[in-house]
């Protein structure tokens, strides 16, 4: 588990491994900002990190986009289909759909000029992605279930669920 941090301002900034969550606890930098804690025991202590962060004094933070990536989109959609909302783990036609039954979609496609952005970009299962081709959605007359957008934060590198509580804060497609 990770944590995510927030400005002053409940903004997100970043996520944090255990040791920085840590070490900015200790320096009473930083108040929980979430009910959900994670034990860490250490060799003396046991720590209680909460999984959302916020700073106690605002830092001005220059706004740098975070950066696109193919594996960010599929993380971003939460490995749901934009056209049909199928998600990983869920079953279809008797099958257990996993991460690789995903695939990035281009919106508007890349043969007619659209790019590897986080708005022209989302997950797509196999069955939509073949279906859709190389037309636009109004084309395939297929609609897209949420409107893709940036990341307010590098999230990806957490691992597996992302906590509930930074949901809250992400403001993700949902
Ligand atoms: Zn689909």
């Amino acid at each position: 588990m990770v944590t995510l941090l927030l400005n002053a301002s409940y903004e997100p900034l970043t996520v944090l491994s255990r040791q920085r969550a840590i070490q900015l606890l200790l320096k009473n930098k930083v108040d929980a900002a979430s009910q959900e804690v994670e034990l860490v025991r250490s060799s003396t202590s046991t720590f209680q990190i909460p999984t959302v962060l916020r700073l106690r004094r605002y830092v001005n933070v220059p706004r740098r986009g975070v950066r696109w990536s193919r594996r960010g989109v599929l993380r971003r959609d939460n490995f749901t289909c934009i056209y049909c909302g199928v998600q990983v783990d869920e079953e279809r036609r008797g099958k257990i759909l996993t991460k690789t039954d995903f695939s990035l979609d281009h919106i508007i496609p890349r043969s007619r000029g659209g790019r590897n952005t986080w708005s022209n970009t989302a997950c797509s299962c196999q069955p939509c992605n073949t279906r859709k081709g190389n037309r636009t959605p109004h084309e395939a007359g297929m609609a897209l279930l949420w409107e893709p957008k940036t990341p307010r934060v590098n999230y990806l590198v957490a691992y597996g669920k992302i906590p509930a509580e930074w949901k809250l804060y992400l403001q993700l497609s949902d």
